[in-house]
């Protein structure tokens, strides 16, 4: 590529986006070691930090939805699943997954249709996994709460290699080398041996008797999910399946932060408290539905939250930015954090440095094209450049935040001009030619006004390398 972008901190939320997500009531959360994650929902999916070879698959536009996934402790150990366009399954497997585990892998997935559809691997700390496909399956180091569970639903199995279940196949299987397992397959079995897992659990099933749980009851459980790379075994996720029209239950917890848990019913809010009354906090994965219409930016002036214990109120790192999403009056505000988190924060700890409102992208982009249409109309007429600034600056990048401010520049850059154009809902390599043509110098010094012409001639070109920048990255996508 001629011209180098700063656009080597690759976001993949874009090619995330455009995947088709998970059903409604399923899910997958793969947890890594040192923080990796990659989470998908019936709402879209979730990433950080993920295997190169991933990043590329993803932006491949081969796949149609990551059906599954799962990470060891090794950084090259990983397994995707993917369901790709043409309906076909699709595995990418890290080259440190245990070689034990290859031969089913093969045989899994070169054997029939059937099989290959339903193969999932569960990696774990240690070199610890659990595998199946059908009604097979194989596993290695886990505990032996859960080897037992699974000899129990089998018809055969060979101690510490594998087995045939009687019936049916494995949903999910979560496990921690502390003891704690869950077990989703013809029946559900677990063991918690962390007083947070069984607090939450509790917490889930409020108003059950947890020691009793009957089989149409636990049919309303989605997912479970154990973090097995966790120091304590304390980090774990718990949902439950859609009712109609309420947004599911769940209790999540990470290791070194409080417990989240959405639970109907719950009790109201203390009105002691004279904070306002409101749900419990609230996940949203990639939700464009749910995206406001209009939003500021603000950075965490603090870490933590004002009220430790309500959980509520969302976490901040200091400097963090997010996105002010509402104003709920007596100065709190409900905001999004980079991962998708909807929280309550006070404006004491917010910092509106600088504060802008930002457009949503589609409402930007229907502006940007009103004007650029009036403005591209009568030759001759154009005295001062467009303020492309006004339609979107959310890119914070800091070598793209110095050069938006320069003067000479033309106050945007490549992130926010990709963001901009997403919000035709029609972006394509036609699309970008079709809007690269209207920034043509020479096309549009026919537009300027003669005094002003040597001025804005260069600033257009600045834009149509730009564009050519965004053809680039959509031909070759390794490259962005
Ligand atoms: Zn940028």
């Amino acid at each position: 590529m001629a011209l180098s972008s700063p656009a080597n901190a690759v976001d993949v939320s874009a090619a995330l986006t455009q995947l088709e997500a998970l059903e409604a009531d399923q899910y997958f959360v793969a947890f890594g070691p040192a923080g990796i994650q990659f989470c998908g929902t019936p709402n879209g999916y979730s990433a950080n930090q993920l295997p190169p070879k991933i990043v590329k698959d993803l932006r491949g536009r081969q796949i149609k939805k990551v059906v599954w996934a799962s990470f060891g402790s090794e950084p090259n150990s990983f397994f995707f699943a993917y369901e790709m366009k043409d309906g076909s399954p699709g595995f990418r497997l890290g080259k440190a997954v245990p070689t034990a585990l290859q031969p089913f892998i093969k045989y899994a997935s070169s054997t029939t249709l059937e099989l290959a559809l339903s193969l999932r691997v569960q990696l774990g700390a240690d070199g610890s996994y659990v595998a199946w496909a059908g009604p097979n399956w194989t596993s290695f180091k886990v505990p032996s709460g859960l080897s037992s569970a699974l000899y129990q639903l089998s018809s055969v199995h060979i101690e510490g290699k594998g087995g045939t279940l009687k019936s049916g196949s494995l949903d999910y299987v979560a496990w921690h080398n502390n003891g704690s397992y869950y077990l989703k397959g013809a029946e559900h079995s677990w063991k918690f041996q962390s007083a947070f897992m069984n607090q939450g659990w509790n917490d889930l099933w409020r108003g059950y008797n947890c020691d009793l749980l009957t089989p149409p009851e636990l049919a309303d459980l989605a997912y479970v999910a154990i973090d097995p790379h966790s120091q304590k075994g304390d980090t774990f996720m718990f949902i439950k399946k859609q009712q109609l029209g309420i947004e599911p239950a769940f209790v999540l917890k990470f290791e070194s932060e409080d417990m989240i848990s959405r639970v109907p019913p719950s009790p109201p809010a203390d009105a002691t408290s004279g904070l306002p009354q409101i749900p419990h906090q609230v996940v949203s994965h990639a939700n464009h539905a749910e995206d406001p219409q209009h939003y500021h930016w603000a950075f965490s002036k603090r870490a933590g939250r004002p009220h430790p214990k309500e959980s509520w109120e969302l976490e901040l790192k200091r400097g963090e930015r997010v996105k002010v999403i509402k104003e709920m009056g007596r100065d709190w505000y409900v905001v999004l954090n980079r991962h998708g988190v909807k929280g309550w924060v006070h404006s004491s700890w917010l910092d509106f440095r600088g504060l802008q409102l930002h457009a949503d992208p589609r409402e930007a982009y229907a502006r940007w094209t009103a004007d650029t249409e009036k403005m591209l109309t009568t030759p001759g007429t154009i005295r001062n450049f467009p303020h492309l600034a006004s339609y979107l600056d959310a890119c914070a990048k800091d070598l793209c935040k110095a050069m938006k401010q320069d003067s000479r520049g033309i106050g945007i850059c490549v992130h926010d001009l990709h963001e901009l154009l997403r919000g035709s809902g029609q972006y394509s390599l036609d699309h970008l030619k079709a809007e690269r043509n209207k920034w043509h110098p020479d096309k549009f010094a026919r537009f300027c006004h003669p005094e002003s012409r040597d001025d804005l001639k260069p600033k257009a070109e600045a834009l149509f390398v730009l564009f050519g920048v965004l053809m680039d990255w959509m031909e070759n996508p390794l490259e962005k």
